[in-house]
């Protein structure tokens, strides 16, 4: 029998009645011969309610005396917890995150995890007793406190949620054999029961499926915590408290060899990963129309043509560039579909495409290959380009760090390197370039994120990946604006300015697309980069561009908040062809017209109306068959 983290939320521990029900099920693991470790959350909303104490006294409290006021929640109910273990007849002693040695950086309120010392966990455990952790809370860094004395003991909080951290990083530090997270869902589910009634609990998701749907699944299980899950290589479950169901497995590849100093420092970039094997095909000045993209992947999926990165950037007037990515050596048949498509696409909307003009040929794209491009100024185009390369970087630590993207296209900018495309998604940000400048953009992105691993794409754990869903699930995130900004001179720095500036504002920014378009203005060349931020921070972002327009040389900066982004996650499609295409088709076929799309290997992504959100959930929920007969019980 084994060593086993348990860790209850808020709502799983709201009321004495609670309280004592998760006793029972804490004395029943015991029983069975486990060692247990549990932590806890503060009660119900206690820690809302504390918030709203504060903001009763003060808007700007300091956020040293917030930690201290929101870590007592959790002290309430880990004394509670351990008497009525007692009243079991089980031994338990409550520890507080000091008492442990859960060891932070000194950064109030949003503080990661050091170091865990074991000691006195490993004392208690060997006389036989549950130790409940306060969950969420740990104490400051001793060298830093040795320089400053009057910082002893300081109490910190790792931030909304953060008790889930605590739990991971727990069984991480102490080698459990897995980690349970008890909530008051069954699990993680397809998607928003609230939004989607046929959602279906999972049995199993990958931790980087989970890191992708973090607008999904982020109130179900903290993404630092699943960050930590998949360094360590930590058993995860997710489950009720209420019943006996099994709940969802969060599953990792086994992990890479890793200190447990530093815990929770890792980079914000974990690995560069390139292909070198990839070509691009553009498809300019298709018609704004639903349907569209539906059609173009739909046939290339018909000829069993696997496409990596999906780019459609803003619009203009009323057409669109698409642009792809697939394998070198499907370039050929790639664009004979391409060019198959192009006129139908235009004959069968009809009408005249406006902006045209202003657009020159094939001999715009920048970067090395053949590049051929056809048709009038006014009509629909395709261009391909082969020999380009995909350079990504990927790592879960990207979450919430605003300025990594930023990172990441000024160290390409320093070493010359000029981006065409750009896709982000939740945890990756990749960009191509031309095939000649990928080993000296890999060498840069090593150096500046510190990584010595990067790996080809399809490396064999992915490889062994290829028999799971093609879709996992699907989310809607409804609190994204987007953000484009026009005419952006097309050369190497300017992408790094832009969202450095955004950065320095702790903006941070979700989709990042820069589309294939480049085109002349004002005399030299220029493209479109788009992306999507948080609502609020919308205004300030434009304000902040708008002021820098000048300077930086770029044309006009809008924003539109009247969006929503729904996204497909599932770690098959990258093996899959077709997957793109059936997210397309459910929306065309419910009249849903799409203004942007990005991806990374596991998740398409797709910008609409915001008044077509929840349907466009609910349609691609069920073109991939995620739903099911039963229904799921989820409290409101
Ligand atoms: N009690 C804290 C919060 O409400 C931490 C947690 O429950 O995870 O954010
Ligand atoms: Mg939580």
């Amino acid at each position: 029998m084994g060593l086993i983290v348990q860790k209850y939320g808020g709502t799983s521990v709201g009321t004495i009645e609670r309280i004592q029900a998760v006793a029972e099920r804490i004395h029943t693991t015991a029983k069975a011969g486990n060692s247990v470790i549990v932590v806890v959350s503060a009660m119900g909303k206690s820690t809302d309610s504390l918030v709203k104490l504060a903001s009763e006294i003060s808007s700007n409290p300091s956020r040293r005396e917030m930690d201290m006021l929101l870590s007592t929640g959790e002290q309430v109910t880990i004394a509670l917890l351990s008497m009525a273990l007692h009243e079991h007849g089980q031994a338990a002693i409550s520890l507080t995150g000091a008492q442990v040695g859960i060891v932070t950086e000194a950064e109030h309120t949003r503080a990661r995890i050091l170091e865990i010392k074991t000691q006195r966990l490993e004392r208690h455990l060997k006389e036989g007793k549950v130790i409940v952790v306060a969950g969420f809370q740990g104490t400051s860094r001793s060298d830093q406190l040795l320089e400053d004395p009057d910082m002893l003991g300081e109490i910190t909080t790792l931030g909304r949620g953060g008790s889930d951290t605590s739990a991971v990083a727990l069984a991480a530090a102490m080698q459990a054999e897995r980690c349970e997270i008890y909530t008051d869902v069954p699990g993680i589910l397809t998607s928003d029961p609230r939004l989607v009634p046929d959602a279906q609990l999972m049995e199993e998701i990958t931790c980087d499926e989970m890191l992708e749907l973090a607008s999904l699944g982020a109130s179900v299980l903290h993404p630092r915590a699943v960050e930590i899950a998949r360094n360590y290589g930590v058993m995860l479950v997710v489950r009720s408290s209420w019943t006996d169901q099994p709940g969802t497995r969060v599953t990792s590849p086994a992990p890479q060899p890793r200190a447990l100093a530093g815990l929770e420092l890792g980079n914000p970039v974990d690995a560069v990963e390139f292909d070198t094997n990839q070509a691009k095909v553009a498809l300019l000045r298709v018609p704004d129309k639903p349907g569209v993209a539906a059609q173009l992947f739909g046939a290339l999926a018909g000829q069993a043509l696997n496409i990596d990165l999906i780019i459609q950037s803003i619009h203009e007037g009323n057409s669109n560039d698409i642009a792809f990515t697939v394998h070198s050596q499907s370039l050929a048949q790639a664009a004979s579909v391409a060019e198959h498509i192009a006129p139908t696409l235009r004959s069968s909307y009809g009408g005249t495409i406006s902006g045209g003009g202003a657009i020159s040929g094939g001999g715009a794209i920048s970067g090395s290959g053949t590049i051929s491009g056809g048709g009038a100024a006014d009509e629909a185009e395709v261009q391909t380009a082969d020999h380009i390369a995909k350079i990504s970087i990927a790592g879960a630590g990207m979450i919430g760090r605003p300025g990594v993207a930023a990172g990441m296209f000024s160290a390409l900018a320093e070493a010359g390197v000029n981006i065409q495309m750009i896709s982000t998604s939740e945890v990756k940000v990749s960009c191509t370039v031309a095939g000649d400048d990928c080993d000296r953009a890999i060498a840069t992105l090593c150096k500046h994120f510190d990584v010595t691993n990067s790996p080809a794409r399809l490396d064999q754990a992915q490889l062994t990946a290829a028999n799971l869903p093609s879709v996992r699930g699907a989310a809607l995130d409804l609190q994204q604006a987007q953000l484009a900004i026009r005419y952006v001179p097309d050369r190497p720095g300017l992408a790094a300015r832009i969202f450095q500036l955004l950065a320095d504002r702790s903006i941070s920014v979700d989709m990042i697309i820069q589309s294939q378009r480049s085109r002349p203005h004002q005399g030299q060349m220029t493209r479109d980069i788009a992306c999507t931020i948080r609502q609020d921070d919308a205004e300030l972002a434009k304000n902040l561009l708008q002021a820098a327009a000048a300077e930086l040389g770029y044309g006009e900066v809008w924003i539109n908040k009247d969006i929503a982004k729904v996204s497909v996650v599932g770690i098959g499609m990258a093996y899959r062809p077709g997957i793109a295409a059936a997210m397309f088709e459910s929306l065309a076929a419910a009249d849903i017209n799409i203004h942007m799309i990005g991806t990374s290997e596991i998740k398409i992504s797709c910008v609409v109306e915001q008044a077509k959100g929840v349907e466009a959930l609910r349609v691609v929920h069920s073109a991939f068959d995620l739903a099911g007969s039963e229904t799921v019980e989820v409290p409101a």
